[in-house]
């Protein structure tokens, strides 16, 4: 007779943080693409929307005045200024998410880590994504060909203010080879995804395991 018992599961928030140019947006999209119990918390940004981005999909675009309105409304969980633009996590959708036991993937900075830490704190699985070295963050940020020199200049100026903050994450994964570094990744989930307190139903499922005792 099969288990008349199913074992469930808490969803997760997992925070992916880096400079800009160390791969994280790479390993996020093959991640989604390819596991069907997480999905992208998409934020509220003001800045400009770039090439190839799609409004509702990479970000919700949005002016300043709406951005303000929806934070004095209390709808984001999260929020912070990067790079001179705003960024905010809309509330609602991750807390849909995680009620139906799935996870979500929040790529954020530093700043929104410390405060769904503050707010979410033992759901929060945080992850920092490391460049091999100054020059190949470099050599990304160029190859991009999004920004120009100045801008290029600037985002390096904010790389090493992210970078300073990696102690403050459960995990940190070099990026040096992509393959290798999705393994990692995923190999963090599937653990975190296990811990046992992370499972519900596992008494009762395993009473109809063990042999009844009197
Ligand atoms: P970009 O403009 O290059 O897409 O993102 C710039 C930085 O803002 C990245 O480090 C990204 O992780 C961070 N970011 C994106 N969305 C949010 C958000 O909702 N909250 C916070 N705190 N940071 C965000």
């Amino acid at each position: 007779m099969p288990n008349p018992v199913s074992i469930q599961r808490r969803g997760l928030l997992l925070v992916l943080s880096s400079p800009s140019g160390a791969g994280k947006t790479t390993l996020s999209k093959r991640l989604l693409g390819t596991d069907a119990e997480i999905e992208l918390s998409v934020s509220a940004t003001t800045r400009p929307m770039r090439p190839g981005e799609i409004d509702g999909k990479d970000y919700h675009f949005t002016d300043l005045e709406k951005f303000e309105a929806m934070d004095e409304e209390g709808l984001f969980l999260e929020s912070a200024t990067v790079f001179g633009n705003k960024y905010g996590t809309p509330k609602e959708a991750v807390f849909n998410t995680l009620e139906e036991g799935r996870d979500i993937l929040f790529d954020i900075d530093w700043q929104g880590k410390q405060q769904l830490d503050e707010r979410a704190g033992g759901d929060v699985v945080s992850v920092f994504i490391l460049p091999p070295s100054r020059d190949t963050l470099e050599d990304r940020l160029r190859r991009r060909k999004q920004d120009s020199d100045d801008v290029i200049a600037k985002r390096m100026e904010q790389a090493d203010e992210e970078i300073g903050h990696y102690a403050e994450y459960d995990y940190v994964i070099l990026n040096d080879d992509i393959d290798k570094a999705d393994t990692q990744l995923r190999a963090i989930l599937q653990a975190e995804r296990l811990k046992r307190r992370r499972q519900t139903g596992l008494r009762e499922f395993v009473d109809h395991v063990i042999s009844p005792r009197d």
